[in-house]
């Protein structure tokens, strides 16, 4: 598998400044923001600020500070939210995920009770 990155996706758009976005978090390795289409009381989608297509991508091929900076932002969101009754971490990827945007991200989904994890 190669991975093939887009920058022209809307989440690279968003971390050049060119798309607004309702920022929760952001460090030096990750962004946090608002789902635009929110599917629960919270849904923050969690980005890294580099060029990745997709979970397996960021997994093989960024650097482990990269991926340690991303992980701490997720746990910040986590404590942000007030997450302390559970939460539900997604990571749509590629066709059989139905990954709509080619930039590599984590949805946080919570603030209420979920059901089961697929329909
Ligand atoms: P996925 O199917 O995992 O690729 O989901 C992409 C998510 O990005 C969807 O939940 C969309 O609602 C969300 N989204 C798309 N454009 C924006 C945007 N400009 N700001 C925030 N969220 C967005």
């Amino acid at each position: 598998m190669t991975f093939d990155y887009d920058d022209q996706n809307i989440f690279a758009k968003i971390l050049r400044g060119e798309i607004p976005n309702q920022t929760v978090y952001e460090s030096d390795h990750a962004l946090a923001f608002k789902d635009i289409n929110p599917q629960a009381t919270h849904h923050v989608l969690v980005i890294p600020k580099g060029p990745y297509m997709s979970l397996d991508h960021f997994a093989i091929e960024a650097p482990t500070e990269e991926q340690a900076g991303f992980m701490a932002a997720v746990g910040e969101v986590c404590k942000l939210l007030e997450l302390d009754s559970g939460f539900r971490a997604i990571c749509n990827t590629r066709i059989h995920g139905v990954q709509e945007v080619p930039h590599f991200h984590m949805h946080i989904v919570g603030g209420e009770q979920l059901g089961q994890m697929l329909p």
